[in-house]
C-alpha cells in the first residue's frame, strides 16, 4: 500500500531537509556536538556559538532581542513557563488570568493547574469565526488581572486573533500579554513589538524543525518576571534549567530563518492548493466549512461532513493523513470542544475533519485527496 498522503501539517511538520541537514553536524564527534554550557574548552565554547546563534536567528523572526529568547522542550512548556511562572511571581501583583475556551490543551490544562492553586481564571468565549473579541476581552479584566493569555492563531481552525488589539486592551490595564503563536510562525508577520506582546510561546515541529524544542520569549522589561518550573543548574538565566540540545535548537534555528525567507511564499502557494481542494469539493452536497476563511490562515481546511459518521469517514479515508479536530484529542470521541467553542452543533462537530497544508504539499496530493473523498463519501451516503 501506498503511504498515505500527508496532510496533517497542523499536527506536526516534517523537518525540512536543510533542517535537517543543519541538525546533523551537531551530534556526533566530528562536528559540534559539546554541551553550550562547557566553559572549559574549545568544543564547549562552539556549541556555546551555535546555540546563541540559533537564538539570534529565532529572535530576528519575531523582532525580538535574542537575550528575549528562552529555550524549552517545546510550545507546552513555553506555555506553562509563561503562564504558571508569571503567576506564581505575581500573586503579590493580582491573582486573576484571562484565556479563551478554545486555547490549546497546553493553555487549557495549565490554566485549570493554576485555578486548583487559588488563582481565578475568566474563560473567555470566541466569537463563531473562532477570534476573541477586544470589547469581550476588556470586559473581563479587572483591577487584580495580571495576565491575559490567547492565541495568535488557533490550531484546529486557522482562525486568527487581532493581537494588535487585544494587546491594547491589556496594556490599557497594566496587565501582560502572553500569546501562544505556535501556529502562527512561518504563516502570518509576528512582531513582538509591533504587536505589543509580552511572552510569547513558540515551537520548531510546527515550521519544519524538530520536535521537541520551542522557546518562550520573555520581554525584557521589570514588570515581566517568571518564577523557574525545573530548577537545576541556573541555565537560560534561571528561568530554565537543563542542558540545552545543541542540534534541537540548531535545527530550530534554521527553520526559523527558512520560515522568515520561505514563509510568506510559502502560504501564497498552500492558498492557491487549498481553493483548488475546495473547488474539487464544491459540488458534493452537504460539506460544510468550520473557519470563516475571511479570518483564517489557508493552510488549515475545517469541514464537516453531512449524513456519514466521523469514525467511518476517517476509516475510509486511510489514504489520508488527517486529524478530526484535533490530534491530541484523536483518542477520544468527545466532539472537538473548539468546535463546539465556535458554536458548531455536536452531530456537525462530530464529522468534522481538519486538513491541513504544508510546504512540501504538492497540486497531486491535493487531487488525489480530492478523490478519495468524492469516494468516500459517495459510498458511505449510499
Ligand atoms: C502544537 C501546539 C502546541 C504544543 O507545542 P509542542 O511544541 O508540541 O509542545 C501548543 N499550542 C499550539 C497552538 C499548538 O498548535
Amino acid at each position: 500500500m501506498n503511504a498515505p498522503i500527508y496532510l496533517d501539517y497542523a499536527a506536526t511538520t516534517p523537518v525540512d531537509p536543510r533542517v535537517a541537514e543543519v541538525m546533523a553536524r551537531h551530534l556526533t564527534l566530528d562536528g559540534i556536538f559539546a554541551n553550550p554550557a562547557s566553559r572549559s574548552h574549545m568544543p564547549g565554547w562552539q556549541a556555546e556559538q551555535v546555540v546563541e546563534g540559533a537564538r539570534r536567528q529565532v529572535a530576528d523572526l519575531i523582532g525580538a532581542d535574542p537575550r528575549e529568547i528562552v529555550w524549552t522542550s517545546g510550545a507546552t512548556e513555553a506555555d506553562n513557563l509563561a503562564l504558571i511562572g508569571f503567576m506564581r511571581a505575581n500573586r503579590a501583583r493580582g491573582m486573576h488570568l484571562v484565556t479563551s475556551t478554545i486555547e490549546h490543551k497546553a493553555i487549557i490544562d495549565t490554566a485549570r493547574a493554576l485555578e486548583a492553586e487559588g488563582f481565578e481564571v475568566t474563560w473567555l468565549e470566541p466569537g463563531h469565526d473562532g477570534r476573541i473579541a477586544p470589547a469581550r476581552l476588556a470586559a473581563a479584566m479587572r483591577d487584580d488581572t495580571v495576565l491575559v493569555s490567547l492565541m495568535a492563531v488557533n490550531n484546529e481552525l486557522g482562525s486568527i486573533n487581532d493581537l494588535a488589539a487585544l494587546s491594547a486592551v491589556v496594556h490599557a490595564r497594566d496587565a501582560v500579554f502572553h500569546v501562544d503563536a505556535a501556529q502562527a510562525v512561518g504563516r502570518i508577520p509576528l512582531d513582538v513589538v509591533e504587536l505589543g506582546i509580552d511572552l510569547m510561546s513558540l515551537s520548531g515541529h510546527k515550521v519544519y524543525g524538530p520536535k521537541g524544542v520551542g522557546a518562550l520569549y520573555v520581554k525584557r522589561s521589570p514588570d515581566i518576571r517568571l518564577e523557574a518550573l525545573i530548577h537545576g543548574g541556573g541555565h537560560e538565566r534561571g528561568m530554565r534549567s537543563g542542558t540545552l540540545p545543541t542540534h534541537q535548537i540548531a535545527g530550530m534555528g534554521e527553520a526559523f530563518v527558512l520560515a522568515e525567507s520561505e514563509g510568506e511564499a510559502d502560504q501564497t502557494r498552500i492558498a492557491a492548493l487549498a481553493e483548488r481542494f475546495l473547488a474539487g469539493l464544491d459540488d458534493l452536497e452537504g460539506v460544510h466549512r468550520n473557519t470563516d476563511v475571511t479570518v483564517a490562515v489557508p493552510n488549515i481546511v475545517n469541514l464537516s461532513f453531512d449524513g456519514v459518521d466521523g469514525e467511518s469517514l476517517l476509516m475510509a479515508l486511510r489514504g489520508i493523513a488527517v486529524s478530526t479536530g484535533s490530534a491530541c484529542n484523536s483518542a477520544s470521541v468527545e466532539p472537538s470542544y473548539v468546535l463546539q467553542g465556535i458554536g458548531v452543533p455536536r452531530s456537525r462537530a462530530l464529522t468534522a475533519l481538519r486538513f491541513s497544508f504544508g510546504r512540501f504539499t504538492t497540486e497531486a496530493e491535493i487531487d488525489a485527496a480530492i478523490a478519495d473523498i468524492r469516494h468516500a463519501i459517495t459510498t458511505l451516503r449510499g
